[in-house]
């Protein structure tokens, strides 16, 4: 199966200063992933990188087998950005309708069934919704033109426990139904290890992988502080 994203020797700097450096790996398609990192370690970058928003400084990356950006691609992959993007001054209802227009052949009405049945009114205004909320509605934004691939930079880095559990338990029922490949990018290790059935950790210096918390720990003792944050 195509590897929903590829890295090769994967860098990009500022300046002076390598934001993501020497990054190889192969993600496979059909699971759940957890992208792990402390703060700055090259989540967003990668993830940036990945949906053709930067450009690389050296290596490669191929999204779903293709080079980001490549017309199949865009319509393929869903992304939510770290600071979720969205019209503070339009309603709920609105928001959806506009993904439609972007997005040809979306049908926003099951989108709006879900967003009903979570308990978000879809009259209200986006500037007014809770946190938890924005990041639903922007789940929802994302997932409406069906993509084989979401990509989800720290969807929940700044929910509280219950806003962020009920968001891991939309995502996860979304998986179960759509059968949708997700790379979930967070600095704690607790959001991830109880979605993610494989595990990516991106450090300053270097990517491991494995598809256990123990394994990734047991080769890296880095993420232990977080976790008990979480
Ligand atoms: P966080 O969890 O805090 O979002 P991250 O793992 O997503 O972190 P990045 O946002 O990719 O990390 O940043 C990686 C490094 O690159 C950090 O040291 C950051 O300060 C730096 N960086 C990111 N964007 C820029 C930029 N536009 N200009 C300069 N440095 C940047």
């Amino acid at each position: 199966m195509t590897p929903a994203l590829e890295a090769e020797g994967l860098g990009r700097c500022y300046g002076r200063k390598w934001a993501l450096r020497d990054c190889t790996l192969s993600l496979p398609a059909g699971q759940v992933i957890g992208l792990v990192g402390p703060n700055g370690a090259g989540k967003t970058t990668l993830l940036s990188l990945a949906v053709g928003l930067l450009r690389p400084t050296e290596g490669s990356v191929r999204i779903l087998g293709r080079p980001p950006r490549s017309p199949g691609t865009v319509a393929e992959v869903g992304f939510v950005a770290q600071d979720k993007p969205l019209y503070r001054n339009l309603t709920v209802a609105e928001t959806l309708r506009m993904g439609a227009w972007l997005n040809p052949g979306w049908d926003p009405r099951a989108a709006t069934e879900r967003i009903e049945r979570i308990g978000i009114p879809p009259g209200q205004k986006v500037g007014r919704l809770s946190g938890g909320q924005r990041s639903q509605l922007a789940l929802a934004v994302a997932l409406g033109k069906r993509p084989r691939l979401l990509l989800l930079d720290e969807p929940v880095a700044d929910l509280d426990p219950i806003a962020r559990r009920d968001f891991l338990r939309t995502l996860m029922a979304e998986v179960a139904e759509s059968g949708v490949t997700v790379v979930l990018s967070s600095h704690l290790l607790a959001d991830v290890e109880r979605t993610c059935e494989f595990l990516v950790l991106l450090s300053t210096s270097h990517v491991q992988l494995a598809d256990d918390t123990e394994t990734l720990l047991a080769q890296h003792r880095m993420v232990t502080g977080p976790r008990a944050a979480a």
